[in-house]
């Protein structure tokens, strides 16, 4: 297998074994320049409960606790403790908990499902954004992943490597879109567009498939951005666009640029152009900006929101307009507590509820969410607020307008928030007062279309001609899988040697 070179190979050694390896984080991890908020009281009494029953369930099997955390059943026994402290929110049988066996038979029977991820990262190998470093030093610190402890150059666990083993080997991920953030400072995209292009190629060219589409960042208002556009049009072929309205999300201090989606003399020109070459989806970064960052940046906070999207659909109604995080608020140094706390007492959300009406307000149908952050920044801390989330984007935009986004690595191999979406459930009491639908089973329609499905549509993937069931990914995770004891739950189970 050549899908890594033998130097990338050679720098990915498994890790220390955890001290604590939960198959669920029982802590938020952070994403960009965020920290992980502190455990809260509820997560701790998840992880004591998932200790008892860990220790319980292991010994029924012959195996370790640690041992035990890396089978199906151990994924299923932590979110059945989940379900102790918050209540019946995720689907998950007793004989799941408690028998390797059946709770394997589970994961097999979904493992082939179509799991398109439309937002992910990995970074440029020259970066300097050693924040994202200082944010993982920090999640190791906070405890959930002792991995993290006094790796100086985990950096490396956010290129490209790991990258395609989290995403492709750790996961059930089938296809999986290389996104990206652009700067004022040139040096600190994320990516160059190029980068991305490349990446792209390497992947496509190595699985002998179209496992790897990429977006293109768009920077309005940068001098001579237009004709950046038109260069990228010929020359990388994007599958889809990306812009932050609030500029330089990355840099906030530098940030010139912010812009609006509606914003006539600035974006028509871009969306003119680009459905001219036949491109039709442009994903834009909205939310993620808490009240604390509202006190340093104040003069971005309208930008962040979605009144510009409502306006920009209806005048290019050919257009689908992804939003990213949903605009869900209270991510990147925020609260979830903050969040629910806000639901339990208006039945809404910052400034998700506000995306969710557009559809009805502007009589559009072509506005989408995005799950990157919102969805992991909440299932395990409040999966109320997670199942609240849901209910209110499927019933605003529709179950055929959410989309699977993970913002994958920046909180390790995405399996973990595959599992909890397959499991979730939106409590009873919830569905009569706000009116919302049930999720459904796992591979039931409304999860089947989130999954993968809304996007294969949008990107006119062909599922059934992919030929993804034997390609070289295929194969090579089926080395993978049988050489292994089982998932690995470090959300960086592969560290750089030291
Ligand atoms: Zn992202």
């Amino acid at each position: 297998m050549t899908m890594l070179s033998r130097d990338e190979l050679e720098r990915l050694s498994p890790a220390e074994e955890a001290a604590f390896p939960s198959p669920v984080p029982t802590q938020v991890v952070s994403s960009d320049e965020f920290f992980p908020i502190p455990q809260t009281e509820k997560q701790k009494r998840v992880e004591a409960r998932l200790k008892v029953l860990g220790d319980e369930n292991a010994r029924r099997n012959g195996l370790s606790r640690r041992g035990f955390f890396k089978t199906a059943a151990g994924m299923a026994t932590a979110f059945a403790a989940m379900n102790e402290v918050f209540g019946p929110l995720y689907d998950v049988g007793r004989a799941e908990a408690a028998s390797v066996d059946v709770a394997q038979a589970r994961a097999q029977g979904l493992a082939g499902q179509f799991i398109m991820d439309v937002h992910t990262h990995f970074l440029r190998d020259d970066t300097r954004l050693m924040n994202f470093v200082r944010a993982r030093e920090n999640v190791g610190k906070a405890g959930w992943n002792p991995a993290l402890v006094g790796n100086a150059q985990t950096i490396d666990d956010l290129k490209y490597p790991n990258w395609f083993k989290e995403i492709f080997l750790d996961s059930d991920t089938k296809v999986a879109l290389i996104s990206g953030s652009g700067s004022e400072e040139p040096r600190d995209w994320f990516l160059t567009n190029e980068m991305k292009h490349a990446a792209r190629a390497r992947v496509n060219r190595d699985a002998g498939t179209r496992r790897c589409l990429a977006h293109a960042i768009v920077m309005p208002g940068m001098p001579g951005w237009l004709d950046e556009v038109d260069r990228v049009i010929v020359e990388l072929k994007p599958d889809s666009w990306k812009g932050y309205t609030v500029g330089d999300n990355t840099n906030k201090p530098l940030s010139r640029h912010p812009w609006r989606m509606d914003d006539e003399k600035l974006l028509y020109p871009f969306y003119e152009k680009i459905l001219k070459a036949g491109h039709t989806i442009v994903c834009v970064h909205k939310g993620l900006y808490p009240p604390s960052t509202e006190r340093n940046f104040p003069h971005l906070v309208p930008y962040a929101k979605v009144d510009d999207v409502g306006r920009a659909a209806k005048d290019w109604p050919e257009i689908n307009f992804v939003i990213y995080h949903s605009a869900y608020r209270w991510a990147a140094g925020g609260n979830a507590a903050d969040g629910l706390r806000q639901f339990e007492e208006t039945g809404r959300v910052e400034w998700t509820s506000d995306l969710a009406e557009i559809p009805e307000k502007f009589g559009v149908s072509n506005v989408y969410g995005d799950l990157g952050q919102i969805f992991a920044q909440t299932t395990v801390v409040e999966p109320r607020l997670c199942a609240a989330l849901m209910g209110m984007l499927v019933k605003g935009l529709g179950a055929d307008h959410v989309i699977w986004g993970t913002d994958a690595v920046w909180t390790g191999a995405p399996q973990w928030q595959i599992e909890a979406l397959r499991r979730l459930e939106i409590p009873e009491d919830m569905q009569r007062k706000h009116g919302f639908a049930p999720l459904g089973a796992a591979d039931g329609p409304v999860k089947t279309a989130i999954f993968g499905a809304n996007s294969a549509t949008m990107y006119k993937y062909d599922i059934r001609r992919a030929g993804l069931e034997t390609d070289r990914v295929t194969a090579l995770k089926a080395d993978y899988d049988g050489a292994g004891p089982g998932r690995s739950n470090l959300r960086y189970g592969y560290v750089v040697k030291g």
